[in-house]
């Protein structure tokens, strides 16, 4: 796993506030996205000598010199080398090998656990325009751009639409196979796939320079959304929240909207998800009239009902 460290995208994709938060250091606002405070590195008595600016993620210390980035920062902190600082934000945010657990209020606990490892394999003759496709409303272009299309070949996938499901550092990891007739089941993934470690799509997501989420259920969910030119949404392929993606979303943005189903199950979700994120993150919740997906609406409404948060950079 260490060879697939990107010190570019945990620059980018990891939050300082996130990072502040976890090392529970207390800091004074001071205009838009400044904050000021004692410098938790040098340790001195300067109310002011630190300074953090959340909009560029960065932070630099008058007083002992030190600045730069979240790693820069961790490394710090932890009187590390960068390397070491990055698998340690990787412990941080469970994005990787390892993932932290806030099972104790004041305790930490980092455990290691197994997460799908990447595929050493990728499917060809994928089919971008199978008809499929048209019928669910997915551009060509879309298809091309999540690589998703019918497959003709042999094994688990035969016959399906395949859509293929990336880690938040953009390995492939697997393909959930969707029928395009009757066959059962409507979606296939391979049984060691461990889907609760995973948000569909925040390879794309995490890379735009937004701080703002939408996050929806399905795979066709979030095309469409893509489609209608958000490009900020991650799916649950399902209606839980588990721990790693709850992790993820926080230590990525700071505005939740979520758009999930609107059936029964889409609008308890909704409730229970929109309560366990509140506390940490400011979450909004869109619920959709009795019987619509997301992946039904046309662009426009996609674009109506998700206006951008007022407080955006
Ligand atoms: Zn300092």
């Amino acid at each position: 796993m260490i060879n697939s460290l990107d010190f570019k995208s945990i620059k980018r994709g990891v939050k300082l506030e996130f990072v502040l938060r976890h090392y529970h250091i207390k800091l004074r606002r001071n205009g838009k996205d400044q904050y000021r405070g004692c410098c938790p590195i040098h340790r001195g008595d300067g109310q002011d000598a630190f300074h953090v600016n959340l909009a560029r993620n960065i932070f630099h210390c008058f007083a002992c010199g030190a600045g730069g980035t979240v790693l820069d920062f961790v490394a710090a902190m932890e009187r590390c080398s960068l390397f070491d600082a990055a698998l340690k934000l990787q412990a941080i945010t469970g994005s990787s090998v390892v993932t932290t657990s806030t099972t104790n209020e004041k305790e930490l606990v980092t455990e290691r656990r197994r997460v799908s490892s990447p595929l050493n394999f990728k499917l060809t003759g994928i089919d971008c325009r199978h008809p499929y496709l048209a019928e669910r409303g997915i551009t060509e272009q879309t298809a091309r751009e999540f690589g998703v299309g019918f497959y003709a070949g042999p094994g688990l996938m035969h016959r399906r639409l395949v859509i293929p499901i990336h880690n938040a550092e953009g390995q492939l990891l697997a393909y959930c196979g969707r029928s395009v007739d009757q066959t059962q089941p409507r979606y296939r993934v391979p049984r060691d796939f461990a889907k609760s470690e995973i948000l569909f799509n925040m390879h794309r997501a995490g890379a735009e320079d937004d701080r703002s989420v939408v996050v929806v259920e399905g795979f066709f969910d979030s095309m469409k959304v893509h489609q209608a030119g958000i490009r900020s949404v991650v799916a649950l392929m399902g209606s839980v929240l588990y721990e790693p993606q709850r992790h993820a979303l926080l230590a990525r943005f700071c505005h939740i909207t979520l758009l999930l189903d609107g059936d029964p199950t889409g609008r308890k979700a909704s409730l229970v998800i929109s309560q366990r994120l509140r506390q940490d993150i400011d979450v909004r919740v869109i619920l959709l009239p009795d019987g619509v997906q997301p992946d039904q609406l046309p662009a426009e409404d996609i674009g109506n009902i998700l206006p951008p948060f007022a407080n955006d950079d």
